[in-house]
């Protein structure tokens, strides 16, 4: 979809982008309609030899921090769908660690083991993965639900 030669590109208002809403709009003038893009749209638009791994998705999860450490898995509904719960650390504070929700690699200090219960095996079975100590810009940076959908599927 070519873009008007006129227009204007935009920031959408915070209280939208909190919302789940498109973050871009575009006007052809002052008066007309508001039309939006969604971050996908504009990444195949402007930079369309963006690898697909690479290209934003639409999410159905975004990730809470809850007391003591625990992050909480959150559907779109409000309904805390998987929770996190914090091991405690171990192994080399020097070490570097990737995190298995967005892929943002940080010192150990930064990073947190967090261990999911395999849905319907009643606490005998345990998932674990590396994940950002702040929840909020981990969720930020996650382009997709692919870990978490693994996680809630058994
Ligand atoms: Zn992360």
């Amino acid at each position: 979809m070519p873009w008007p030669a006129t227009a204007r590109v935009r920031a959408a208002p915070r209280s939208a982008v909190s919302r789940g809403k498109p973050r871009w709009a575009v006007t052809e003038s002052p008066g007309d309609p508001v039309r939006t893009y969604s971050d996908r749209e504009i990444v195949d638009e402007l930079f369309p030899a963006t690898p697909e791994h690479l290209r934003p998705r639409q999410r159905r999860f975004r990730l809470e921090g809850a007391a003591e450490g625990r992050v909480l898995v959150v559907d779109r509904a409000g309904n805390a769908r998987l929770c996190l719960v914090p091991v405690p650390p171990s192994g080399d504070p020097s070490h570097r660690l990737c995190c298995d929700l967005c892929g943002h690699t940080a010192a150990r200090f930064e990073m947190t083991l967090l261990r999911s219960e395999v849905p319907g095996s009643a606490g005998r079975r345990w998932r674990y993965l590396t994940a950002c100590l702040d929840p909020r810009s981990c969720d930020a940076r996650r382009r997709n639900d692919d870990v978490v959908e693994q996680l809630l599927a058994g």
